[in-house]
């Protein structure tokens, strides 16, 4: 199996956990529309590793700040970017209908493009792992839709 299929399945069963584990019950996945995803991105966060200032940091726009900060770290949007873009494909893989595909919503694509924006302006911070790995990750992943989102995914400079 490649790493790409085996990340999909963790991914698929991760995603499968937290629809389960919902309260007050379990979501099925038949009733699993794009709330549930972007509250699963949401939830992703806390396991993230990157910061991504507010708008009233003082390092805001530094991609290297001198000193440590109180931002949160949150999930870097290439990741955000590949985890849909693995999970869009298992849903359809494990017999979701490709028209009902709560991964490939227009919410989705824009939570995506606010996140990517957010990085963009806040200035980046990462080690040069992650920059890699980001850059490896976008350049797979990455499949421009429009003109525009085009021009955004140039912008990229880390
Ligand atoms: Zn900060």
């Amino acid at each position: 199996m490649s790493r790409y299929e085996s990340q999909k399945r963790r991914d698929w069963n991760t995603f499968g956990q937290y629809l389960k584990n919902q309260t007050p019950a379990a979501v099925p996945l038949s009733h699993c529309t794009f709330n549930h995803v972007l509250d699963f991105l949401r939830y992703l966060d806390q396991f993230g590793k990157t910061k991504v200032h507010l708008p009233g940091c003082v390092f805001f726009g530094q991609p290297d700040p001198p000193a440590p900060c109180t931002c949160p770290l949150r999930q870097a949007w290439g990741s955000l970017d590949a985890l849909i873009g693995r999970l869009r494909a298992a849903f359809e893989e494990h017999g979701g209908s490709p028209d009902q595909n709560p991964f490939a919503t227009a919410p989705i694509r824009l939570y995506l493009r606010e996140e990517y924006t957010k990085e963009l302006v806040a200035g980046l911070s990462r080690n040069d792992t992650e920059k890699e790995h980001l850059l490896k990750v976008s350049s797979l992943q990455f499949q421009p839709q429009s003109p525009h989102k085009r021009n955004s995914n140039i912008v990229i400079k880390f």
